[in-house]
């Protein structure tokens, strides 16, 4: 894809900060960080999101995960860290898949909330059993 931003920073085309690189996978740091060392996590290849991922791709980029995470914890003076991954608009403003990696601080203001919904036992098992159903 030519217009893709996260294609021209693969290519080294538009400037990034690099954390990471190998064959398959680029990882740098966010333009816009939510905390210091927020990195980005692509596939080279373009791919747009989780539902388009062959197991093979998903293998490449998930695998370094945990080599990312340590480089960023070896470096920063951070306490936690949370992965996260937004697939389609308006959750994804870039169309080629990227992982969130961010770095958390005591007092970094960063906010993930949500309100807990109530769902009957029953209302479960009607849930897995679809999943089970539908199984690919
Ligand atoms: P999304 O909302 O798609 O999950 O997140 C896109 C992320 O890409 C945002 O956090 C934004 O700051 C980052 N981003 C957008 N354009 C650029 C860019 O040109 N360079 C870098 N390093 N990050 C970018
Ligand atoms: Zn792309």
């Amino acid at each position: 894809m030519n217009d893709c931003i996260f294609c021209k920073i693969a290519k080294k085309e538009i400037p990034s900060h690099t954390v990471y690189e190998d064959k398959n996978v680029y990882a740098f740091l966010d333009i816009n960080p939510l905390t210091k060392g927020h990195t980005l996590v692509i596939p080279k290849k373009h791919i747009v999101d989780i539902f388009e991922m062959s197991e093979e791709d998903a293998s490449k980029i998930f695998s370094v995960i945990p080599k990312i995470s340590k480089i960023l914890e070896e470096n920063l003076n951070m306490i936690g860290l949370n992965i996260i991954n937004n697939n389609k608009p308006p959750y994804q403003d870039i169309l080629h898949y990227h992982l969130h990696l961010i770095p958390r601080y005591e007092d970094d203001k960063l906010i993930i909330e949500g309100e807990n919904k109530n769902f009957t036992q029953d209302q479960l098992t009607q849930l897995a059993i679809k999943f089970k159903e539908k199984k690919l």
